[in-house]
């Protein structure tokens, strides 16, 4: 065997698996078809403090654009609320040093990483088990690398991880697809911007994540499903970058600011894999579907994975054992405790999705921001008490969220 574990994919699940992973004696190797780490980017690049504070990390000045304090929600009717406390401080990153600095912190606990390494194929042994990954650098002569263990660490794209025998097809009910320019000049305070409203955004919403020197990610995240047409059950008409061109249209500060980037991205929203682990493989982060229902935020979900899947590893390196039922407390432990979060947000956005503008309105009059953070934390019933006051006749669909 060349190496204890490979990675494919060096982005935060890769990276933060590999560090731990490193650190706890395996010999591992990440390969990333990227040339250069977390470029493009295709990200809001928002993240809360959270993984950040729990990993003891100290975030270098250059990783991020600015720190933010929480958030701003604002209704269809343009009613916001503010939601900003301890736990909402974070920062909107420069995911392009960002990536490359988790990597870089995986280098210096002893991973090694080979860029612009697409990983083509899964080996595998006589018992069919993965046993390597064939490769290719800069798309020139293949070649075969082996280890004990395969880590899917692929994001969206999770092609190695479907050869290793995981459903990581999304239906479009299950994406979001977005759209995202980087803009200037548009001052804000320092809160992140979500605009609700199902004429401006089907199931989905706009962001305004701050930058700084006057920048914004300035984006949309629409459901797969709506933009497939009426005929097939979605919108006529309705695509990311248009809804997007028309929200910018109409707002007083950006109808006449640069866009100095633009990309469009598909994130998932639906439930997570219903595997993660088979024998001699693991996949993890946003391949495994790892992603918040609510926001579509997936950074600080495939950080905290990083770790729970590397210690479960090293555990399986100590022993030489690599089976499904060796890998399998990584997946326990997952869904007991991010996993849990990750259902109830599921819950609450197919809720959230039948609920009219109107009926939106009414629902940000009832509430404030004591009520957001319990929503937040899964705790739904005191909000949906006050919400049903006013309009009883919503007890249809927020009954999911009573018991
Ligand atoms: C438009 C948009 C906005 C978003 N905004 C936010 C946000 O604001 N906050 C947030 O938390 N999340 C956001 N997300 C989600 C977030 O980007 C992902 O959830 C996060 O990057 C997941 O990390 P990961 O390590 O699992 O995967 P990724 O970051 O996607 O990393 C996967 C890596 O695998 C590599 N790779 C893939 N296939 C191969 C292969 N065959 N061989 C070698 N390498 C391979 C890729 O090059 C990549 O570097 C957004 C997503 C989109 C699309």
């Amino acid at each position: 065997m060349d190496y204890d574990v490979i990675v494919i994919g060096g982005g935060p699940a890769g990276a933060t698996f590999s560090r731990i992973a490193a650190q706890g004696g395996m010999n591992v190797l990440i390969v990333d078809k990227r040339k250069e780490l977390g470029v493009p980017v295709r990200c809001g690049e928002g993240l809360g403090v959270g993984e950040v504070i729990r990993q003891d990390l100290d975030l270098p000045r250059a990783c991020y654009s600015t720190p933010i304090d929480g958030a701003k929600v604002i209704a269809p009717n343009g009613k916001s609320i503010v939601w900003a406390n301890d736990d909402t401080k974070g920062w909107v990153l420069e995911r392009k040093i960002f990536d490359k600095w988790l990597c870089e912190l995986a280098v210096d606990k002893g991973a090694h990483v080979k860029t612009y390494t697409r990983a083509l194929e899964i080996l595998k042994d006589g018992n069919g088990k993965p046993a390597g990954v064939k490769v290719s650098h800069g798309g020139r002569d293949p070649y075969e690398i082996r280890a004990p263990l395969i880590v899917s660490a692929e994001g969206m794209e999770s092609l190695m991880a479907r050869q290793m025998g995981f459903k990581t097809v999304h239906s479009l009910y299950d994406v979001d697809t977005c759209y995202q320019y980087e803009m200037k000049p548009y001052n804000h305070e320092n809160l992140i911007e979500l605009y609700f409203g199902n004429s401006m955004a089907p199931r989905g919403y706009v962001w305004i994540f701050p930058k700084c020197d006057k920048k914004a990610n300035v984006g949309i995240g629409i459901g797969g499903n709506v933009v497939n047409g009426k005929k097939n059950g979605g919108i006529d008409g309705a695509a990311p970058k248009p809804l997007l061109d028309e929200f910018i249209k109409n707002n007083e500060q950006l109808k006449d600011a640069s866009t100095l980037l633009d990309f469009g991205g598909v994130i998932s929203v639906g439930a997570p894999l219903n595997e993660f682990v088979k024998d001699s493989c693991m996949v993890i982060g946003t391949a495994a579907k790892q992603v918040d229902p609510i926001h579509g935020g997936g950074i600080g979900l495939a950080m905290e994975t990083g770790v729970i899947a590397a210690k479960v590893a090293i555990k399986a390196h100590e022993k030489k054992d690599y089976s499904k039922d060796s890998l399998y407390e990584y997946e326990k432990i997952w869904r007991s405790e991010p996993g849990k979060i990750c259902s109830q947000r599921l819950l609450l956005r197919k809720v959230l999705e039948k609920v009219s503008d109107d009926d939106l309105n009414h629902i940000f009059n009832q509430i404030s921001q004591p009520d957001l953070q319990q929503i937040m934390d899964g705790n739904f019933a005191p909000s949906v008490a006050k919400v049903l006051v006013g309009r009883p006749q919503l007890l249809g669909i927020l009954s999911a969220l009573r018991s």
